[in-house]
């Protein structure tokens, strides 16, 4: 029987290797939110919130209050029939991690209790995925360092994070150029160019030689106009982030014609609006990445088997449990550096 007995929701603290800087924030660590979903036979399903309050407006204090309305409404499903349990989590809009977190605890007991693994569950596309590493805002010196280490280390995929000093932020994608010939980029500036600015950053670095794969949310969220425009009028793939949570959000972007590349994050859109938001993207030809907020492995596990079995990503962003410090290592899959591949 797959039948749900009890969940408990299990607040963790985390810090960061060292402090983790983007355009406009700065985080030392993570209060996340564990969920452990108990079946009557004793199976249990783990999964992880990881809040944002910049991206959803989330503040962690308020999951434990959610904790009795969860358990109110989901005791006594039966896993099996996980659709039915996703709609109601769809209807709790005030906390995407959380509904991510719920919907995730729900495949894996469901998992668990076949035999199987989530990446299955979720259609088995793929046996590994390839993660980039993100270099935070530093010095340049600092920024350049870090990406020549990554290279070193096998990186391929470099994610880079601008936005915030448009001079600065051309100087350091010359020097990570320098040391990382060969590898691809995803530049991120986290909402924190204008529209003009954005363009102009990408003219820059596109007459100076450099590719960059994937230029992630160049403008703020609320500005589809302005994404587009740059969409237009820049050399390089554009993609919405922080602009695109919901399948709501993603439909617009693709009849706007505002985007060239969804970053979907678990802890945005929950398992069921990001299955939703792959067969629109997939229909649409528009291309995927798969990215994080500051999961620890368990939460990471979640988009490795998301990513795993729908295999709909170009780019994985799937870092975070590499720049948090962890007593041990709870991801059910098998990682060496780069490379990520299923159980
Ligand atoms: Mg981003």
């Amino acid at each position: 029987m797959g039948k749900i007995k009890d969940i408990k929701f299990i607040m963790k603290e985390y810090q960061y290797e060292k402090p983790f800087h983007i355009a406009n924030s700065i985080s030392a660590g993570s209060q996340n939110l564990e969920i452990q979903l108990l079946l009557e036979n004793g199976v249990i399903g783990y999964g992880e919130a990881a809040p944002s309050y910049r991206v959803n407006g989330e503040r962690v204090e308020t999951f434990p209050s959610l904790e009795s309305f969860v358990k109110e409404q989901l005791i006594g499903l039966d896993v099996r029939n996980y659709r039915r349990i996703f709609d109601i989590m769809d209807k709790l809009k005030c906390a995407s991690s959380v509904k991510a977190a719920v919907q995730f605890a729900v495949l894996d007991a469901f998992a668990e209790e076949v035999g199987a693994q989530v990446h299955q569950i979720l259609g088995g596309a793929k046996d590994e995925i390839e993660t980039d590493k993100t270099v935070g805002i530093d010095t340049v010196e600092n920024m350049a360092k870090e990406a020549q280490q990554l290279f070193e280390l096998g990186f391929r995929a470099i994610k880079i994070k601008v936005g915030e000093d448009l001079k600065k932020d051309i100087q350091v994608m010359e020097a990570i150029y320098e040391v990382s010939k060969g590898a691809k980029y995803v530049v991120d500036a986290n909402t924190g160019y204008t529209p003009k600015e954005a363009i102009t950053f990408a003219k820059e670095i596109y007459t100076r030689g450099i590719d960059i794969d994937v230029y992630e949310q160049p403008v703020q969220m609320e500005n589809i106009e302005g994404l587009k425009l740059v969409r237009y009028n820049s050399p390089f793939p554009v993609a919405a982030d922080e602009s695109a949570r919901t399948r709501y959000d993603v439909l617009r972007l693709i009849k706007e014609d505002a985007v060239d590349f969804v970053n979907i994050k678990l802890m945005k859109s929950g398992i069921s609006d990001a299955l939703a938001i792959v067969e629109m993207a997939n229909t649409a030809k528009i291309q995927l990445m798969i990215g994080c907020m500051s999961e620890s492995s368990v939460g990471i596990n979640q988009s490795v088997q998301f990513a795993l079995g729908t295999g709909a990503f170009v780019f994985h962003d799937l870092d975070s449990h590499l720049m948090l410090i962890e007593d041990e290592f709870r991801g059910k899959f098998l990682q060496d550096g780069p490379k990520i591949r299923a159980k």
